[in-house]
């Protein structure tokens, strides 16, 4: 059993604001601790459930960021991490070897409320990223790409916003809810030393539940048609950027559109656009 855990870091037992989450701030040494030690706990309730291998990928600040304290992570599984990563951007470690999938620390999705950090992708350039005309989130795209590769999502931690969310999709999954959102940046939270177990429990009973086939994988295909709104209009570089590559189509100086025949290619894309504003910017 091979189990693949995608950590984020909005959805950390204890962490509520953008200060907890951003680089420089008061905390953020702390939580990069508090944020290992919730992967931990998932890592250990994965093995103790007879897990044989467990990959962890980090998932905030996209590529950018990384936030995972190496000095502390269990030894015992490989961490995937760094900027430029092949494939499905954060979900480069996920393919068909893998068996389960767990969402540690992820969040609601743009344009919820409450939502505790609530967006997609990213927050200061998108308000809302729409499939098929849905309102969709990260933990979305990790639901679909999992879904593609046949793997279903066992666990879910964060706040109930984010739980429900994955829970519509995956009704089987288990939901570790470790703060009550309150806001977007307020929380009722369970301190993160009580957390910790709730996570390994409900990481030991996704596997469970996974050994004994009572998770499906989420049913999806391509193609995928995504919107996306934009908080600012389009200035000039993104227009010329966005103009010569036939992929994307500007609706109007706050809508994107773009399609995708495969879930990783839609996430690269949507991802594109958070940077697309600089001159030149037409890789991704
Ligand atoms: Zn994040």
């Amino acid at each position: 059993m091979k189990v693949f855990v995608s950590v984020d870091m909005e959805g950390i037992s204890g962490l509520v604001r953008w200060a907890d989450v951003t680089p420089g701030s008061i905390d953020f040494q702390l939580n990069r601790s508090l944020m290992t030690a919730d992967a931990n706990a998932a890592i250990e309730g994965a093995f103790n459930a007879g897990a044989t291998e467990v990959v962890v990928e980090e998932n905030h600040g996209v590529e950018d960021l990384c936030v995972l304290r190496m000095d502390e992570i269990d030894p015992r599984c490989r961490v995937v991490r760094g900027a430029g990563r092949p494939g499905a951007s954060t979900m480069a470690g996920l393919d068909d070897t893998c068996d389960l999938v767990m969402l540690v620390g992820h969040h609601a999705r743009a344009g919820s409320f409450p939502g505790i950090m609530a967006h997609t992708i990213s927050y200061t350039e998108f308000s809302l990223v729409s499939l098929a005309g849905t309102p969709v989130g990260e933990a979305d795209f990790f639901i679909r790409r999992a879904g593609e590769l046949s793997v279903p999502v066992g666990l879910i931690t964060g706040d109930q916003i984010v739980a429900e969310q994955v829970a519509n999709l995956c009704p089987d999954v288990e939901q570790v809810i470790l703060k009550q959102a309150l806001g977007r940046q307020a929380g009722d939270c369970i301190p993160p030393l009580r957390a910790r177990a709730m996570i390994q429990e409900g990481a030991s009973r996704a596997v469970q539940r996974a050994m004994g086939h009572e998770l499906g994988p989420y049913p999806t295909s391509g193609p995928y048609e995504f919107e996306v709104a934009l908080r600012k209009p389009a200035n000039e570089a993104m227009a010329e950027n966005l103009a010569s590559l036939n992929e994307f189509e500007l609706l109007n100086d706050e809508q994107v559109r773009l399609v995708a025949d495969r879930i990783e290619l839609g996430f690269r894309r949507v991802a594109y656009l958070g940077y697309a504003r600089r001159a030149g910017a037409t890789k991704y």
